[in-house]
């Protein structure tokens, strides 16, 4: 049989079954030693008896020289083929003639192309314009200034093509969706019945034509469906609405009616993040599994005592937290959560509480911060609350010397100190704790996943508490901190006022001045922010202002009757740090910097912010930045200049200065710029998703969330009040597709 009478066959026979027959394949299956008393084989077996590991280059119509090219779509086995996914579909069901097209109405036609030109206009556009007709009427393709379209199409080719009706001076599509059909495939089209009326396009690469790819995934889904094994019981599947799975791959690529294209889609994202999930929530359930090694009571007494230490009553957000995280505490399995609140809502002051349980049983707890300015920072404002206790706090904070490392090394073994801060350096691997309870973590999401897991294999199994600065999209926090408990305070303490936040033209900067002047002389102090240290000859960025000039015409001609001093991230850690007093103890009134003074940075009297090209820093920046005000009793300013020529750009600023709600803001801003960019460049744990979008597939990540952790847990889901219990052998093919699936996550903690 030929590749093409194979596509002839029409939908059924496509994918027809394969010559073995399903009652064959079913023993095969159970050889697999899926039964719950027999041990589940190991993966390198698992692959051999599992067809969609089989090579695609074995897969009809594919051979040696079509898997080359598969390879650079990083297409490898019949499963990797069945899981290239179409990035679009042309719905030939819905192929109009061409003089029944109508004007600003979205549609479908095919013709033959019978003229083609590519020209500039008197303006310098480049237009590339292809005239297509089907015998009942022309319309034309057209690119604007896309030069390289004109190798698109040819005389003589038949094209299909989707797009919005428009008039110029014929009826024409503007850039539109397309399709240049091969000759046998024209014909093809031509005699086409309405039983395939939807075609996938997939990502292809060159040399590969979509219709060898729908061969080739057709021929691979002919051969391996009816093997394909569902992880998910089919209880499961009835109770969540979803397809099966060897349903949803077939509907996937070669759907009747695009709703079952978008069914199937959502059972391939279920998985993806069911799996994902799965990955969470055997995490949580690893992390809990040991016994930690020191486990303490949180008495009333010792509750009551560390009160004390408040010059403040407690928010009930922060009550409640402390109540989740002592009873944390008071478990024998560690505590692994997610401290979340915005800017100034008081995480500091739960996790001291937190530690302060430990040390009153005499334990020692660990506070780590991203940089050394914040665990100085942290340094003053423990020692603040702990004056005139016996508590006994340790610095351990780079630029020491080797000889003053060694000793302090020996103190905390010995178990003298009850408080170590410091920043990573506290995790490396010569830093032993006597009688570890405790390790705080602030400002996570900079830490990356990996020294997380470094952490908790100190050998020792404390209990961990991570505070974010930076409040996290619920979705992204299932997704990255998804193993962690979490907590979040939702309240600010009381007499916290709005910062009044302004977006304003540059040509109002010498009011601002003049505003600022004003208020420094009422005694209060201001920040001044820019995106970079030095002023730069790099194309991008040579508009832009540099702190270290700005600092300079700020001193010199600005406020020359005030201090002005520079912060920024290329200055050594004494110079940072004899800035960082002198602005605290009010000897600098004007501090002009660069994003350094982004987390935790807490000068109550600084009432002032500027931010200039505002538009280069992304939301959840700019509201960590201006956090750094209003956390006195005075009103507090934040200025910013910005000129943003994307409207995405205009659509931060205007949020900023709109909102005050952290959380609202990091929605945003994760809306704005998608999940990678969120966390920036810095490492960031989040897992590579193939099919869900983390933004628009937020219900199903609910959903798989729920089922991976019941599972996890009870190894059942709960369904219409009911519960359904998921038997070994689908327990076990879920592990063995998490660990196909999210090998790199999988490893970090040995699930299994
Ligand atoms: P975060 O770490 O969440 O940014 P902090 O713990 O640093 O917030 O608290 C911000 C400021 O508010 C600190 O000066 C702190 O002492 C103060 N604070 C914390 N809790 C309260 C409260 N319940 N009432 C009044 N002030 C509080
Ligand atoms: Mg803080």
């Amino acid at each position: 049989m030929t590749d093409d009478t194979d596509i002839k066959d029409g939908p059924e026979g496509r994918f027809s079954t394969p010559a073995r027959s399903a009652s064959e394949a079913r023993p095969r299956r159970e050889e697999t030693g899926r039964s719950p008393a027999a041990p589940r084989l190991p993966a390198a077996k698992r692959r051999e008896s599992d067809p969609l590991m089989k090579a695609a280059q074995y897969v009809r119509g594919v051979g040696p020289r079509n898997a080359v090219l598969l390879r650079k779509l990083k297409i490898e086995t019949v499963g990797d083929l069945l899981y290239h996914l179409p990035r679009k579909y042309l719905d030939c069901s819905k192929i109009v003639p061409m003089n029944r097209a109508r004007r600003s109405q979205f549609c479908t036609v095919r013709g033959n192309v019978i003229d083609a030109e590519s020209r500039r206009t008197f303006s310098g556009k480049t237009i590339t314009k292809f005239v297509l007709t089907d015998g009942t009427g022309a319309i034309a393709a057209v690119w604007f200034n896309a030069p390289y379209m004109a190798r698109a199409m040819k005389e003589g080719d038949v094209v299909i093509m989707s797009g919005v009706v428009q008039f110029y001076d014929m009826a024409q599509m503007v850039a539109p969706d397309f399709e240049v059909l091969g000759t046998d495939e024209a014909k093809v089209m031509g005699d086409m019945t309405p039983g395939t009326p939807i075609l996938p396009v997939y990502p292809s690469t060159e040399g590969l034509t979509q219709w060898r790819l729908r061969k080739m995934v057709s021929n691979a889904l002919g051969s391996a469906l009816e093997e394909v094994r569902d992880f998910l019981p089919p209880e499961m599947l009835r109770e969540r609405k979803l397809p099966s799975l060897a349903d949803a791959l077939l509907k996937v690529h070669f759907p009747k009616k695009m709703k079952e294209a978008e069914t199937a889609r959502r059972r391939l994202v279920y998985d993806e993040l069911f799996l994902m999930e799965l990955v969470m929530a055997l995490r949580h359930k690893a992390l809990k599994k040991e016994d930690k090694t020191n486990r303490v009571a949180v008495t009333p007494e010792i509750d009551a005592h560390i009160r004390r230490l408040f010059p403040f009553e407690l928010t009930s957000a922060q009550e409640k937290v402390i109540r989740e995280i002592s009873r944390d505490i008071e478990s024998p399995k560690p505590m692994n959560r997610l401290l979340q609140g915005d800017v100034g809502s008081g995480k500091t002051v739960v996790a001291l509480h937190a530690m302060l349980c430990y040390v009153a049983n005499r334990c020692q707890a660990a506070l780590m911060a991203p940089t050394e300015i914040l665990a100085q920072q942290h340094c003053l404002t423990v020692r603040r609350f702990l004056a005139g206790s016996r508590v006994r706090i340790l610095p351990l904070i780079g630029g020491m010397s080797k000889k003053e490392r060694r000793e302090k090394l020996a103190v905390i073994s010995a178990g003298q100190p009850d408080i170590v801060i410091g920043t990573h350096a506290l995790v490396q691997e010569d830093v032993n704790f006597a009688k570890l309870g405790i390790i705080v973590v602030d400002e996570q999401h900079k830490f990356g996943v990996l020294q997380r897991g470094s952490l908790i294999k100190k050998g020792v199994n404390p209990d961990v508490l991570i505070m974010t600065a930076t409040p996290i999209p619920r979705t992204l926090a299932m997704t990255v901190f998804g193993d962690l408990d979490v907590s979040i305070i939702d309240k600010m303490p009381p007499g916290r006022k709005r910062i009044k936040t302004w977006w304003v033209p540059r040509r109002k900067m010498p009011g601002a001045y003049d505003f600022i002047r004003d208020k420094i002389r009422k005694g209060r102090q201001a920040y001044f922010v820019y995106p970079l240290v030095e002023e730069s000859k790099n194309e991008q960025t040579r508009r832009l202002r540099a702190a270290t000039e700005m600092a300079k015409l700020l001193a010199g001609e600005v406020f020359p009757e005030f201090k002005v001093a520079l912060l920024h991230g290329r200055m050594s850690s004494e110079e940072k740090d004899s800035v960082m007093h002198a602005f605290r103890d009010g000897k600098i009134q004007v501090l002009v910097s660069t994003i350094v003074i982004e987390v935790g940075i807490d000068v109550p009297n600084a009432t002032m912010m500027v931010i200039e090209n505002a538009e280069r820093f992304g939301l959840s920046q700019l509201h960590q930045l201006r956090g750094r005000i209003g956390r006195g009793a005075e009103e507090s300013y934040c200025i910013l200049f910005g000129n943003p020529r994307m409207p995405e750009g205009k659509e931060r600023l205007k949020i900023i200065s709109r909102t005050s709600d952290g959380f609202k803001i990091a929605e945003e801003d994760l809306r704005l710029r998608g999940p990678g960019e969120f966390f920036g460049t810095r490492q960031h744990g989040l897992p590579e998703l193939k099919v869900a979008n983390l933004i628009e597939d937020y219900d199903i990540l609910r959903m798989a969330r729920k089922d991976a952790f019941s599972i996890a847990r009870q190894r059942a889901v709960s369904a219409g009040g009911q519960s359904v219990r998921v038997e070994a052998t689908h327990y076990n093919m879920m592990l063995d597709a998490v660990r196909d699936r999210f090998a790199d996550m999988v490893e970090l903690i040995g699930v299994g």
